[in-house]
């Protein structure tokens, strides 16, 4: 049976989601379209305030949701360094990444999901909330809702309070943004695999929407001492190549990047997690932002569907459609490991490697290796 409908109770919605980023933004807007009542509440200041991530989107992302491109920068390969400073440039037919200007992005979203009829709430954080006949209520705050959706990302306050999943394992992620700098090529991610200055992740200069973004991420050490991203020594190494030691930082950004794969459980009665809240982030690249965007809206359909016409409950829906990383969680665990930097010379542009490095950035569209003008089935080796 359809539930009653609450929207002539101000202070009652029917869906709160918690966390106005990517993931967040997206099921609101979804879930006002199809006919909620819907708050989002996010403890920063405006919507493109404190943004942590690079900011980078795989060509399906847009897929997802259709980001206007007057946002993004189109980048159509990768340039892999090896710790030796050889490289081989990536490229797949047709396929790019794309650099956003992401704090536009979010303000993009944040009105998308208003104009579908969305409330926004800034500068509201959530702290604690009790379920009662079927309603939440956020303690705080005069809100309550018929269901909560924690999207507030990797360290969720949400899971927190309804004892649900939460993420263990992390990269650790620091970036800075400089003025836009012609010594970056505009043509490449630029991605430096080095166990000494980023152990189990990699260092990375992108030609961003107007800037350049370096930044370095480092995985947790399954042994031993805390690992900390040296950003320091990384502008450093590749100051003859980039020139960013002297630059001037515009900004930084940073934050923990789950890596663990799924969190268990996903959700309880009236509550579900989704984006880095739920563990949805590629374990092996730390790309969250298209899965959010999939996920996200996923989770707006299926809360709407629950509320309105007694469809599945949304946790057991999700917890089908949410991927389980199986392959790509071990794959993690080993590259945390952070091979030797002689190992990672003496193999990264063998043919297995480079499969491995295809995979994983351009999954099986015919990547091509060598200059982008003019293909050649060869590796382009050269020295930094
Ligand atoms: C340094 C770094 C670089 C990255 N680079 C990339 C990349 O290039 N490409 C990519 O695909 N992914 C990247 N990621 C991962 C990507 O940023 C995340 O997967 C993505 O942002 C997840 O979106 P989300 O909406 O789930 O959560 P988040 O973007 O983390 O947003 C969570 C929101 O919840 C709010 N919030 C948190 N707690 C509360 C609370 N208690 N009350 C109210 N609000 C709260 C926060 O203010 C925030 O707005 C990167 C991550 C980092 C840290």
């Amino acid at each position: 049976m359809p539930e009653t409908n609450l929207q002539d109770q101000p202070n009652i919605y029917d869906l709160v989601v918690v966390g106005a980023s990517f993931a967040g933004l997206i099921a609101a807007r979804t879930a006002a379209h199809r006919g909620l009542k819907v708050a989002v509440i996010d403890a920063k200041t405006e919507p493109g305030a404190r943004v942590r991530t690079t900011g980078i989107l795989v060509k399906e992302a847009i897929d997802e949701c259709d980001i206007p491109s007057s946002l993004t920068r189109k980048i159509p390969g990768v340039r892999l360094y090896a710790p030796n400073k050889k490289h081989v440039d990536l490229f797949a037919p047709g396929y790019y990444f794309l650099a956003t200007d992401t704090p536009a992005i979010m303000r993009w979203l944040a009105r998308e999901a208003s104009r579908a009829g969305a409330d926004l709430f800034f500068g509201t954080r959530f702290e604690d909330a009790t379920l009662t006949d079927d309603l939440v209520h956020l303690h705080g705050m005069d809100i309550a809702a018929r269901y909560i959706l924690g999207a507030d990302g990797a360290k969720s306050r949400v899971a927190k309070v309804f004892g649900l999943g939460r993420n263990t394992e992390f990269l650790i992620g620091l970036e800075t943004e400089y003025e836009e700098t012609p010594t970056v090529d505009p043509d490449f991610l630029h991605c430096f695999i080095d166990s000494a200055l980023a152990p189990g992740y990699l260092g990375w200069v992108v030609p961003g929407v107007s800037m350049t973004q370096a930044g370095v991420a480092v995985s947790n050490s399954m042994l031993g001492a805390p690992r900390k991203p040296d950003l320091s020594t990384f502008l450093k190494r590749t100051d003859p190549h980039f020139a960013l030691w002297n630059c001037e930082p515009l900004r930084k950004r940073s934050g923990p990047i789950p890596c663990g794969g799924l969190v268990s459980p996903l959700s309880t009665h009236r509550v579900l997690l989704t984006g880095d809240a739920a563990g949805l982030v590629s374990p092996l690249t730390g790309g969250g932002i298209r899965l959010a965007f999939q996920y996200g809206r996923k989770a707006g359909a299926a809360i709407a569907n629950y509320l309105q016409d007694g469809g599945a409950d949304p946790g057991a829906v999700m917890a089908r459609e949410y991927p389980s990383f199986g392959m790509k969680t071990w794959m993690r665990r080993l590259w945390s490991a952070a091979p030797p930097n002689a190992v990672l010379n003496a193999t990264l542009f063998t043919p297995p490697m480079l499969a491995l490095a295809k995979w994983i950035y351009f999954q099986k569209r015919g990547v091509k290796t060598g200059p982008r003008k003019n293909r050649q089935p060869k590796l382009n080796h050269s020295l930094v």
